[in-house]
């Protein structure tokens, strides 16, 4: 007899399902096919000389690679977390080393944070949209969402007041050049969210994966540091979480999540409890690395987006027909498409792969309450400029065949 492992799963297992939209993706792994669908950075521009010569390093010490191959603290790196202390000081919030946490990247802290504030029924506060993993990681801890619209400089604010009277857990968000939408939410704001969090007693959830990605403007706060400008330096309302994968690459797995102390603590007796600490000699490697490189390489890297994130606009300003509307995003990866109302973003995918040999993510994956039929998302960051005209060319011939 065949056990029947679905009666078995626990119930907030109920809601993680394949989609059909990764189904259709795994046929996008074709050379003919364009694809804006990844979000993912560009493997030609990663720093592998120096994350080679980070390794030899190690294995060249007069002490061995012992120390690097050994199992080390919860917490970090040492050196690593002085480094974030440093780094994050540069942007205006002050962090003790006790205050930051390394992850497995940042997809393991938005877990984490689901794990240490959501119970079964809790309400949490999204935007709509907003970025995929973080659904995915909090929906296992059973959160009901109220979510949020969006205008060009953020959260509207009206929703985000009416949600917060609903006393949620917390507010995620994406304030640089969002995931999905490349939004960036304006320094008034900023300033209007976190003044709102604070009165409400509700903390934010901050989540900077792609700040350092800017291609034209001022580098803006953070909520972190307006939080932390009201409180002496030190941050107090909000939890910030960072990334190296979009800044040097992610196979090494490496994020962070700083905030007050007490979150902090907790944080680090569940990374005990998950997988004890990220990889020594990864965290080892990344330090070398960031210490050498990384203002001279993130400054190459928006170069290199630049450039594509200036083609991909100008395409679509070329060939995309009336009635079909996009974000123009100041950084990030990501262009978000408003299709003509009535069509669909998943039935639109399918067409694209079958006929024009083009592939992105339809939009409503990223809206907790599946809204947002008519949108899509494109990614522009590991496309080279040619390939991404001609792409943005196929999909707007499909657009116009489609609405004929
Ligand atoms: N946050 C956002 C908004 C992201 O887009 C991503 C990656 N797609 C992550 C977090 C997770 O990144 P990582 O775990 O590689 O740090």
């Amino acid at each position: 007899m065949t056990l029947e492992w679905e009666k078995l799963f626990a119930g907030r297992v109920s809601g993680m399902s394949a989609s059909e939209i990764r189904e259709l993706l795994k046929l996008i792994d074709r050379p003919e096919i364009i694809s804006f669908a990844g979000g993912i950075p560009d493997a030609d521009h990663f720093p592998s000389a120096a994350i080679a010569r980070a390794y030899e390093k190690v294995f060249q010490s007069n002490t061995g690679a012992g120390g690097a191959l050994q199992y080390t603290i919860s917490e970090g790196y040492t050196p690593l977390r002085d480094w974030l202390c440093g780094y994050m000081d540069r942007k205006g919030v002050k962090i003790a080393p006790d205050e930051v946490l390394i992850t497995s990247g940042s997809q393991q802290a938005l877990d984490f944070l689901g794990k240490l504030l959501i119970g079964p029924g809790d309400l949490v506060a999204v935007t709509k949209p907003t970025y995929l993993g973080a659904l995915q990681a909090f929906s296992p801890y059973e959160p009901t969402y109220v979510s949020i619209a969006m205008d060009e400089e953020g959260p509207v604010l009206a929703d985000l007041e009416a949600a917060l009277a609903r006393k949620p857990k917390f507010l995620y968000l994406v304030p640089d050049f969002q995931n999905p939408n490349g939004t960036t939410v304006s320094p008034a704001r900023r300033e209007a969210i976190v003044d709102l969090c604070t009165k409400a007693g509700v903390p934010v959830i901050e989540d900077a994966a792609y700040a350092e990605l800017r291609y034209e403007g001022d580098f803006l706060p953070s909520l972190a540091a307006i939080d932390a400008a009201r409180n002496g330096g030190v941050p107090s309302q909000v939890i910030h979480c960072g990334s190296f994968s979009k800044t040097m690459v992610p196979a090494l797995r490496v994020g962070w999540v700083s905030g007050p102390k007490d979150v902090i603590q907790r944080l680090v007796l569940m990374k005990q409890a998950a997988d004890l600490h990220t990889s020594t000699i990864n965290q080892i490697v990344l330090h070398d690395v960031v210490s050498e490189i990384f203002d001279s390489h993130v400054k190459r890297l928006r170069t290199v987006y630049k450039e594509r994130r200036d083609t991909m606009l100008a395409a679509l300003e070329e060939f995309m027909p009336a009635g079909v509307t996009w974000t123009k995003p100041q950084g990030g990866m990501f262009v978000w498409i408003e299709l003509p109302e009535g069509l669909c973003g998943t039935e639109l995918l399918a067409r694209a792969i079958k006929e024009s040999n083009v592939a992105f993510v339809p939009g409503a994956a990223f809206f907790p309450d599946r809204s947002g039929r008519n949108t899509i998302r494109l990614s522009f960051s590991a496309t080279k400029p040619e390939r991404i005209r001609e792409g943005i060319r196929r999909l707007a011939d499909l657009l116009v065949r489609v609405s004929a």
